[in-house]
């Protein structure tokens, strides 16, 4: 799985329509991919408060913040470290 997989799945994951396997994938990707798990975890966050005010809807703004913050931090060009 790459982050553009686990970006994608990411809504799913949410809504709790994940198979057991692609689960699986999931958490191996974020035990492997520090910058999807914080990814992971914030977004859990901002969904708990979401659930909360009893809007929970996952917003297109919220994927797309994700998606650039993803391709930023994991493709971006100033990730040559690894
Ligand atoms: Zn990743």
């Amino acid at each position: 799985m790459t982050c553009t997989d686990f970006l994608a799945k990411l809504t799913d994951f949410f809504d709790g329509n994940v198979p057991p396997a692609l689960m699986a994938e999931v958490e191996q990707h974020i035990s492997e991919c520090k910058h999807c798990e914080v990814v992971l975890d914030s977004t859990t966050k901002t969904i708990n408060i979401y659930r909360d005010s009893e809007i929970y809807d996952f917003p297109p703004e919220l994927q797309q913040r994700l998606e650039s913050a993803i391709m930023t931090r994991c493709c971006g060009p100033r990730d040559t470290t690894k």
